[in-house]
């Protein structure tokens, strides 16, 4: 048995794989792998349209958005997203809570004056009140990334923006629960860690910020002309997209949105609770309103670095992979993604019990 806590590319559900496989060499109707098939014939034109159909099944997404499918990760859309909507007043709002709300504020700066709307901070472990927030009304728009993977800080409510567009990176809590997709202007999400595999990341931004990117915006990285061409301007990753629909797909199956919702809400308390009940053993230092339902982050009492390497080996020969804590914060971090199963997560919470009843002193 293998358990891949992995934070991404991150574990896939077995059913998709499965599915992925059987269809890998002779796609049904085409005799041809989807790997082999024009982007323009009919064959990948179904997938495509199917994919995008699957995705508005699971969450409404009204009529004046588009839903483009991009290239370059999560990080590509980091300057993506400014070369097509800072232009508009030459300035952006950032609240940066996170690792990756940092790099993404640190890109913008190439593109346009960045406001930081919190104070800078070197640990990310809360998200200060929105009354002290320090936005800028004539910002083109407000940055945030809902959960920051790294360092596990989710946002629980929609910043409020006081009608300024709101632009979230949702790559790693995209369709973890139900988004009020009206509330945003562009919504962006690698697929990598809940919707699939590396190399696509699904981009929905509402028309009147469509058409309006720098002179310099590269042909396919221009919002208007993805959402022109339906996504296909150029060869889309057509694989990556046909492994994603499937994901769509496998979620419906599995009761679609509130299921993932509960689902995870089970399977990150068990680990909370553990961590809650282990008299300090473990530590999570993160304010319990920005917890993560998807990264949980913590460290063995004070950062004991051999009693964290002791978990980690004896968690490997237990099967249980990927746990180490991101390079840049150390300790554990187990993340537990859609197609972690509330089972997995409870062999992880028995783990972390049976370890610290052993090695507390
Ligand atoms: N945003 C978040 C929240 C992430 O977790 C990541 C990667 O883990 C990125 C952006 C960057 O994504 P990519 O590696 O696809 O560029």
């Amino acid at each position: 048995m293998v358990i891949n806590f992995g934070a991404g590319p991150a574990k896939l559900p077995e059913e998709v794989l499965k599915e992925v496989q059987k269809d890998l060499v002779h796609y049904p109707g085409a005799d041809i792998s989807v790997m082999e098939m024009s982007h323009r014939g009919s064959h990948y034109a179904a997938i495509h349209e199917a994919a995008l159909q699957s995705l508005k099944d699971i969450i409404y997404i009204p009529d004046n958005y588009k839903i483009l499918l991009m290239q370059g990760g999560g990080t590509g859309l980091f300057a993506t997203v400014c070369m097509n909507l800072m232009g508009r007043t030459g300035t952006a709002d950032y609240i940066v809570s996170g690792s990756w709300s940092a790099k993404a504020a640190k890109e913008a700066e190439k593109y346009g004056k960045v406001n930081l709307v919190i104070p800078k901070t070197s640990k990310y472990t809360s998200i200060p009140d929105q009354y002290t927030w320090n936005l800028d009304p004539n910002a083109s728009y407000v940055y945030y990334c809902d959960n920051e993977t790294v360092d596990g800080v989710e946002f629980n409510f929609v910043p409020d923006t006081k009608g300024v567009p709101l632009v979230a990176d949702m790559s790693s809590n995209f369709l973890s629960r139900p988004i009020d997709v009206s509330k945003y202007g562009v919504i962006f999400a690698g697929a990598q860690k809940n919707i699939g595999t590396a190399g696509i990341t699904v981009v929905i931004v509402r028309d009147d910020l469509i058409g309006h990117a720098m002179k310099i915006t590269p042909t396919i990285l221009d919002f208007e002309i993805q959402a022109k061409n339906n996504s296909i301007y150029n060869t889309p990753p057509t694989f990556i997209i046909y492994v994603m629909g499937r994901v769509f797909e496998w979620i419906k199956r599995c009761g679609g949105i509130t299921a993932m919702e509960s689902n995870s809400l089970k399977k990150s308390q068990l680990i909370y609770d553990v961590i809650k009940s282990s008299n300090g053993f473990y530590k999570c230092l993160l304010d319990s309103n920005c917890r993560s339902r998807m990264n949980v982050p913590f460290r063995i009492g004070d950062a004991n670095e051999e009693l964290e390497k002791q978990f980690l080996k004896e968690a490997e020969s237990k099967g249980m992979i990927q746990l180490k804590g991101h390079r840049s914060v150390g300790g554990i971090r187990a993340s537990l993604y859609n197609a972690i199963t509330i089972k997995e997560a409870q062999i992880l919470a028995e783990f972390m019990t049976d370890f610290y009843k052993r090695n507390e002193s």
